[in-house]
C-alpha cells in the first residue's frame, strides 16, 4: 500500500492561469521600473481607448475581425438650416459662423458618405475626390467658438474633443501627443472606432503655433505641432494603442492574449477639424496689405477699424506672415470670424439662451425652495461688468459670482420663499442681504406667533398621552411653523410626524434620569431623531458625564 500522498503546502499549490490584468500588470511593472530607474519615468491613461473598445469585442473568437471601413455606418442627414435653427437656441449672435459651420459640417459629412458609397460601388473610371472642410475660426476668448462646436456634435450625435494647442508645443513628444486626440474621440465614443472616424476635433489657442519673428522661443515646437497636425488633418492611421505609453502598450498585449485581435488603427480622413484663435496682431498685417491702416482715413466709418471687420478679409497670405506653414493654412479652407460681444450681447444671453446662467441660478435656489427672481437691470448691470471683465461671456459667470455668493450660503437657511435680484441687489449685495436676514427672523416670528397655540396644543395631547412634558420656546415654534410651511403641513402634522418616536425614547431617558419634563431647542425641529438620540446616549452615561438635557428633575 502506497503511502497517502501528504498535503500540498497553502504556498506551493500551482497559481491558477488566469492572465494578470493589464492594470495589474502595469503596477508591478511600474513599480519595478520606477525601483529601478527612478521617478523619471511617465505613465498615462490607465483607460486608453483600447481599453474600452475590447470591452464591446469580449467573447469575440479569436482572430474574428471587425470590417475594414464601416463608414457608411454613421448616418446624417441635416441641412445647413436644420443645424442654424439648433445653434440659435443656444448661441447667441455669431451668425456668420453659425451658417459657415453649419454648412461646412454638412458638407464634410456628405462628402463623407459620398466617398465611402464611391469606394464601395464598382463603377469604372477614376475616384471621388472631395478637398476636406476644416474650419478656422477666428474670434476673442469666451464669445462661443467651443459652444458653436459642442453643441454641432451634440445635436449629429459625434464625438467632440477639445484640447488647446498650446499643450503640445510645450511638451516633448509633439506627434504623438497629437495623435492621443484621434485615440480621446474613440474614447469619447465609447470604443466605437467608426464614430470617432467621424468625430470632431477642435483645437484653440492654434494662433500660438504661428513662429513669426517675434515668437522666437516657439518656433521649434509650433512649427513640429502644425507639421504633426498636418498629418492628422489629410489622412493618415492612428495606432490605437499609443506607442510610447506603456499602459496602452500593455493593454494591446493583454488583448492579442485574449485573441481580441479588432482593428488597431484608426483613420483620420472622416475627422473634422476645427481650430480658432484670437490672432492678435493678424489685423495690423491685414491692415498693411489692405493698405487701410491710418485710422484718420477710417474715422468716419469706425467699423471699418475694428479687427473684426478687418479679419473678415484675410487672405493665405496673411496667416503665412502671421507665422504658419503654407501647407498648413492650406488644409483649413474654411475660414470664419467670431465677433466680440458686446454688454447687450451678454444681456440676451441671459435672458434667451437655452443655456444660459441665469436659468442655473434659479435651478439652484429652486433646490432649496427659493424663487430667485432676475430683473432686467439687475441683468444690464452685471452685463455691462462682464464686458468690462474682457473675457466674453465667461466674464458673467466671475460677475455674477461676486454678487450672489453670500446669498447662496445664507438662503438656503433663512427660509424666505423668493429672492428678487434687481440692480439694487447687484450694486449693494450686503445691505440687500442683512435685510433678508431681518426678514428671516421677523417672517419666522410672525409665524411662530400665529401658530403658537397649535405647537401648545400638540404638547398638551402628548403629555395627556405620555404623562411627559414637552417645552417649545419661541424659537422652537418659530422653527416649528417655518417647516410646517415648506413642507406644506399643518403645524399639528408635522408635530405628529417630528416626535412620533419620542414617547418610546423618553421613556428610555426617564427611565434612567427620572425626568419628566424636556425643552425642545431649534435645532431639535431641524434634527429631531439625532436630537432624541443624543437625549438617550446622555441619559445612559455615568451621571457625571451628563449634560443637563432635560429641563428639571421631578
Ligand atoms: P470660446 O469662444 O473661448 O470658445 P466658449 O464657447 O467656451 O468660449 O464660451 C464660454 C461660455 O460662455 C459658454 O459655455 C457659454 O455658456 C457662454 N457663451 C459664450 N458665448 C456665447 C454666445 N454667443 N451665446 C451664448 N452663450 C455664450
Amino acid at each position: 500500500m502506497s503511502d497517502p500522498t501528504p498535503e500540498t503546502p497553502e504556498a506551493d499549490k500551482p497559481k491558477p492561469t488566469t492572465p494578470a490584468s493589464p492594470e495589474e500588470v502595469t503596477r508591478k511593472l511600474e513599480d519595478f521600473i520606477k525601483n529601478t530607474l527612478g521617478g523619471q519615468v511617465l505613465f498615462t491613461r490607465i483607460d486608453g481607448p483600447g481599453a474600452r473598445r475590447t470591452q464591446e469585442t469580449d467573447g469575440d473568437k479569436p482572430g474574428e475581425e471587425e470590417p475594414a471601413d464601416n463608414s457608411a455606418a454613421f448616418e446624417f442627414n441635416y441641412k445647413p438650416a436644420d443645424i442654424k435653427a439648433h445653434l440659435d437656441r443656444f448661441v447667441i449672435r455669431q451668425d456668420e459662423a453659425k451658417k459657415v459651420l453649419a454648412t461646412a459640417v454638412c458638407d464634410h459629412y456628405h462628402h463623407a458618405r459620398m466617398l465611402h458609397e464611391d469606394r464601395e460601388s464598382d463603377r469604372p473610371g477614376p475616384r471621388l475626390e472631395f478637398s476636406k472642410q476644416n474650419v478656422i475660426i477666428i474670434g476673442p476668448t469666451g464669445v462661443g467658438k467651443t459652444y458653436l462646436v459642442k453643441h454641432i456634435a451634440d445635436l449629429i450625435g459625434v464625438p467632440f474633443v477639445k484640447a488647446d494647442a498650446t499643450k503640445f508645443s510645450e511638451t516633448g513628444y509633439v506627434g504623438a501627443d497629437v495623435d492621443d486626440l484621434v485615440r480621446d474621440l474613440v474614447a469619447k465614443a465609447n470604443g466605437d472606432i467608426e464614430l470617432a472616424e467621424h468625430g470632431i476635433i477642435y483645437l484653440d489657442e492654434i494662433d500660438k503655433l504661428s513662429s513669426g519673428p517675434e515668437k522666437l522661443g516657439r518656433d521649434v515646437s509650433g512649427r513640429g505641432v502644425q507639421t504633426a497636425l498636418l498629418k492628422l488633418m489629410e489622412e493618415t492611421e492612428v495606432p490605437l494603442y499609443a506607442p510610447n505609453d506603456i499602459r496602452s502598450q500593455m493593454q494591446m498585449m493583454f488583448d492579442t492574449r485574449k485573441g481580441r485581435t479588432g482593428r488597431e488603427v484608426v483613420n483620420t480622413r472622416n475627422i473634422l477639424f476645427i481650430v480658432s484663435g484670437a490672432f492678435s496682431g493678424l489685423d495690423k498685417i491685414i491692415e498693411k496689405r489692405t493698405n487701410r491702416k491710418s485710422i484718420g482715413f477710417v474715422s468716419a466709418d469706425m467699423k471699418t477699424a475694428a479687427p473684426e471687420h478687418l479679419f473678415r478679409e484675410v487672405r493665405t497670405k496673411d496667416f503665412i506672415d502671421y507665422g504658419f506653414e503654407a501647407e498648413f493654412i492650406g488644409r483649413l479652407p474654411v475660414r470664419v470670424v467670431c465677433d466680440p460681444l458686446s454688454a447687450d450681447d451678454m444681456f440676451q444671453i441671459m435672458k434667451n439662451s437655452e443655456g444660459s446662467l441665469i436659468r442655473q441660478y434659479e435651478r439652484e435656489f429652486a433646490a432649496y425652495g427659493v424663487k430667485a427672481v432676475f430683473e432686467d437691470d439687475a441683468l444690464r448691470e452685471i452685463a455691462s461688468r462682464a464686458e468690462e471683465e474682457k473675457t466674453g461671456a465667461r466674464g458673467l459667470v466671475t460677475a455674477w459670482e461676486r454678487v450672489l455668493r453670500d446669498f447662496k450660503f445664507e438662503m438656503p437657511s433663512l427660509g424666505l420663499p423668493e429672492l428678487r435680484i434687481d440692480g439694487a441687489l447687484v450694486k449693494n449685495p450686503e445691505s440687500v442681504l442683512a435685510k433678508c436676514r431681518m426678514e428671516a427672523a421677523s417672517m419666522a416670528f410672525e409665524l411662530g406667533a400665529a401658530h403658537a397655540d397649535e405647537v401648545r396644543a400638540f404638547a398638551q395631547r402628548f403629555q395627556d398621552a405620555h404623562e411627559f412634558t414637552l417645552e417649545f420656546d419661541d424659537a422652537s415654534i418659530a422653527a416649528l411653523a417655518s417647516r410646517a410651511r415648506r413642507e406644506g403641513l399643518a403645524v399639528d402634522a408635522l408635530c405628529d410626524k417630528l416626535f412620533k418616536d419620542y414617547a418610546f425614547g423618553l421613556k428610555l431617558v426617564s427611565r434612567s434620569t427620572g425626568a419628566m419634563s424636556f425643552r425642545i431647542p431649534a435645532e431639535a425641529i431641524a434634527h429631531p431623531d439625532a436630537f432624541l438620540s443624543e437625549l438617550v446616549v446622555q441619559a445612559c452615561r455615568p451621571s457625571s458625564e451628563t449634560t443637563a438635557t432635560p429641563s428639571h428633575e421631578p
